[in-house]
């Protein structure tokens, strides 16, 4: 049957990321044991044990049903405490929401807000999701470009160029995906400030708060009540398949989201929301997540020493989250790198032309692996440099 389907879908790219781990998943079901994958966004470490017992203990007690939409409320409580206390974030218990995944809360948001032909400002490069899920629900995109020689910082004038257009949002997501950026404060305060007095909402993606190894981080709902803040689980507690997001934002915009999320998703698992609330409340676990990040940051150095000593690749020095975003000497488009990458060299990274027009000539590197893998994989990557270099 020729089904003819929404046009605005059938526009929309895969997602680049999820297509190399979907990939790397089933070449190794099919046997190929030597894979090194720097490609997908995901703690190489199992979720603390401590997390899993809670929703262990969660399922024996008998916890099956289905869960309020917005998340159980000693969860939301322990939401609000975080936010209150970890980011001077002051959000109504009403306002808060768990979501499956930081992903659904930003879907929702952009559902609830955007009608075809709003505008929407991303910067370029930015997490594939962030222009993909505005471009399904029919949003124009403005991409305002940061650059490599100001380290991916976005550039004020730019933003305000498109800000005075009356975007529906902006989104800002520091520390970035896929740059490593971090943005100042003051920088923040300052797009924030922006956008308010052009009526925009900033969507701000803070999924990577924990992953901080130079400058600051700051939450623009501190100071301002333009913002919609999501976060979630699974960087921090390396709970990636559990899904388990949650955001707060102006009263408006969630009660529309909660009419969406009842007619979708409808609530998040309940064991999945146990261990949430374990991770939260529990002392252990910023003893967990230091250890982790503590390895990504050595990591972090060993990738960077490996890249700048190449004679191929050059890097910014990212200072947050788990990727180097670096650029190579060959006139190959990355898609076809990367492909080429996997089939002949067994390693996975992620093409940066996916992150947007920026990102081309890039390649994403994750860092978020073992020691091992870091060294292997670029290992192989500048013998695959060396070798088309000849
Ligand atoms: N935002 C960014 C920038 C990300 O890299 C990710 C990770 N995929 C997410 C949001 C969503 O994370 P999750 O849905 O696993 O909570
Ligand atoms: N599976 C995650 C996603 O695409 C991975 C994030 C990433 O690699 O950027 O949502």
């Amino acid at each position: 049957m020729n089904v003819e389907v929404n046009p605005l879908v059938a526009g929309v790219e895969e997602s680049a990321t999820e297509i190399v781990d979907n990939e790397i998943k089933l070449m190794k079901r099919a046997g190929v044991k030597d894979i090194v994958s720097l490609g997908v966004g995901e703690p190489y470490f199992d979720t603390p044990e401590f997390i899993k017992q809670a929703a262990i203990r969660s399922l024996e007690a008998g916890n099956t049903k289905y869960q309020p939409t917005f998340g159980d409320p000693d969860l939301r409580k322990a939401i609000q405490e975080k936010l209150a206390k970890e980011n001077q974030v002051h959000a109504e218990l009403e306002d808060i929401m768990v979501t499956p995944g930081a992903k659904f809360a930003l879907f929702l948001a952009f559902q609830a807000l955007i009608s075809p032909g709003d505008k929407v400002v991303v910067l370029d490069p930015s997490w594939v999701s962030h222009s993909s899920i505005p471009l399904l629900m029919g949003a124009e995109l403005l991409q305002v470009p940061t650059v490599e020689s100001e380290g991916f910082q976005p550039d004020l004038e730019r933003v305000h160029s498109a800000l005075i257009q009356k975007p529906k949002c902006i989104i800002l997501n520091s520390p970035c995906n896929p740059t490593g950026a971090v943005y100042s404060p003051d920088t923040i305060r300052k797009i924030t400030k922006m956008a308010r007095d052009n009526g925009t909402l900033v969507i701000s993606d803070e999924i990577y708060e924990s992953l901080l190894y130079e400058g600051e981080f700051f939450s623009p709902a501190s100071e301002f009540d333009n913002v919609f803040t999501v976060n979630g689980f699974s960087k921090r507690y390396a709970m990636t398949g559990w899904r388990l997001g949650y955001a707060c934002g102006p009263h408006a915009l969630m009660e529309q989201i909660m009419k969406i999320f009842q007619h979708s998703a409808s609530c998040v698992a309940a064991f999945s929301q146990a261990g949430a609330l374990e991770a939260l409340t529990n002392p252990a676990s910023a003893e967990a997540t230091k250890l982790m990040v503590d390895l990504f940051n050595r990591n972090r150095h060993l990738m960077m020493e490996s890249i700048n000593s190449s004679g191929h690749l050059q890097c910014v020095s990212p200072k947050g989250a788990f990727y180097c975003f670096a650029s190579y000497d060959k006139p190959v488009k990355s898609l076809d790198l990367a492909r080429d990458l996997l089939k002949t060299s067994h390693l996975a990274t992620v093409p940066g032309g996916a992150f947007g027009l920026g990102g081309e000539y890039h390649l994403r590197l994750s860092y978020a692996t073992n020691e091992a893998d870091v060294i292997e994989g670029l290992r192989r990557l500048r013998a695959y440099f060396d070798q088309i270099g000849n």
